[in-house]
């Protein structure tokens, strides 16, 4: 027999989180307007809103938290910082950021202008928001087989070259800054983008002079996924697959409280001085001094430190194999949930769990609404209220999926915790034909509405 998975670390601290009653439950879900985005985290036991953010962090960030240095100018632990972002991804210059989208939005104001073309796999929503917000253009170019739940394959995240070629040919490579590859693919449910993909993106980019910026908030995630599935790359490390796949870049942004595992920062690495000039310009004026950007010290140091142990096989490994344990649980009690799994979350696929709630009737919000009620587990809509109005008609856009997000924090949860979230998921499944209403929205803000929309159960 071979020995299982198992966390390459034991538990030093801990946090209480407390079980509730039904009867509380349902009065905090109606006193938040049935959007689980207005509890407050007392009111939840296992809370699987985001991954962004939520992780723990080791005992040794913990001491670089301790230990760093908070000088204006030439910290130590900006110097700590910028040693691991050459050395793990090669990118001589760097910026920190105080999280993903800022890195965005300082990077972007250097180098998207009006009307530009930027193409890339599934782009994240912060992305491409502030790509449009430059009133620029994000194309997809995702591979097809991504969109298709049926198809089964390796690397979903991968872009689709044919297109990218038709992209660049029709829109010139001038009008393009750069093209985004993001691994793992968030958008599309935190699959993986293949080295090869990478590599052959960069060949077509270098043909006609286009540069590659990785946004790379999973990077480690994706490694892994490498690692696993590509041939070739079994003996491979971790860090030396990150070497090659960022070799493919010529910039990065990165959200750290991702694979960072810390609870805020993020960075923009460069290879090009010309880029890191005209960027230092943004990140003074929006973030903070080239040193420290709008990160404190010892989020750095603890930065530095984080981006090192997420390159752990054993971490990685059991991270990732928590999340498909979770996955199997659901898929083989008959539940419906998108496969192959991804990296940090599982979706439940809400028109197959409640085929009585009409699309008009939010399912997936429906569905997180009775997850929490069964068992105090809080999950996200990704669906129709997350889709917004047609900017135009004001009508509703029906996404081809109504999903319920179940994100993982890293080092987190147990597996007990697993079990309980998959028990109480059954639960739900099993009693899901006397679901017959879902909900009406009684208010709603014109953009972004999935944050403080209220709603009202009809019956
Ligand atoms: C989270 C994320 C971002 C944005 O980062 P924040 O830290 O939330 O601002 C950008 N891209 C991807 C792929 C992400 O997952």
């Amino acid at each position: 027999m071979s020995l299982p998975f198992a966390e390459p670390y034991k538990i030093k601290m801990v946090e209480s989180i407390h079980r509730s009653t039904l009867k509380e439950r349902t009065q905090w879900i109606k006193d938040a307007n049935y959007n689980l985005f207005n509890l407050l985290s007392n009111q939840v036991y296992i809370d699987l809103l985001t991954d962004s953010g939520t992780g723990a962090m080791s005992d040794k960030q913990w001491s670089a938290i301790m230990s760093g240095d908070e000088s204006y100018a030439g910290s130590r632990s900006y110097t700590e910082l910028k040693d691991a972002v050459a050395d793990i991804f090669g990118m001589p210059f760097f910026l920190p950021t105080h999280q993903g989208r800022a890195a965005e939005n300082v990077l972007f104001s250097a180098l998207v202008k009006e009307n530009d073309i930027v193409p890339g796999n599934a782009h994240f929503d912060t992305t491409k928001g502030h790509i449009e917000f430059r009133k620029a253009q994000a194309i997809d170019c995702t591979i097809a087989a991504a969109y298709d739940t049926h198809i089964d394959h390796p690397f979903k995240g991968n872009l689709d070259l044919e297109k990218l070629e038709q992209v660049i040919t029709e829109h010139g490579a001038k009008n393009i800054p750069f093209i985004v590859v993001t691994i793992t693919c968030n958008t599309a449910g935190g699959l993986p983008v293949s080295i090869e993909n990478m590599k052959e993106v960069k060949q077509l980019a270098e043909k006609h002079n286009i540069p590659v910026l990785i946004d790379s908030a999973r990077f480690a995630e994706n490694a892994y996924f490498i690692k696993e599935r590509e041939s070739g790359y079994k003996d491979i490390t971790i860090i030396e697959i990150i070497r090659e796949m960022f070799s493919y870049a010529d910039m990065m942004t990165i959200s750290a409280k991702k694979d960072g595992i810390v609870n805020i920062g993020g960075f923009i690495g460069m290879k090009d001085e010309d880029v890191f000039k005209k960027s230092t310009v943004f990140n003074i004026l929006f973030e903070g001094f080239i040193t420290y950007g709008g990160m404190a010290g010892r989020d750095m140091a603890a930065l530095a430190q984080g981006l090192y142990e997420s390159t752990d096989y054993h971490y990685l490994e059991s991270r990732i194999k928590q999340v498909a344990y979770l996955g199997s649980l659901l898929s083989d009690a008959g539940v419906p949930v998108q496969k192959p799994f991804g990296g940090h979350a599982i979706f439940l696929n809400a028109l197959e769990f409640l085929p009585n709630i009409k699309r008009e009737e939010y399912p997936a919000q429906t569905l997180a609404i009775e997850l929490y009620k069964e068992a105090g587990i809080r999950g996200v809509e990704i669906g129709t209220i997350m889709a917004d109005r047609d900017p135009v008609s004001r009508t509703n856009r029906y996404p081809n999926l109504e999903l319920v997000r179940l994100a993982i924090p890293r080092r987190v949860y147990t597996n007990n915790h697993m079990n309980y979230i998959a028990a109480a998921a059954i639960r739900v499944w099993e009693r899901k034909d006397e679901i017959k209403r879902g909900y009406e929205i009684t208010e709603e803000a014109p953009i972004m509405r999935h944050f403080t929309v209220k709603l009202r159960p009809l019956s």
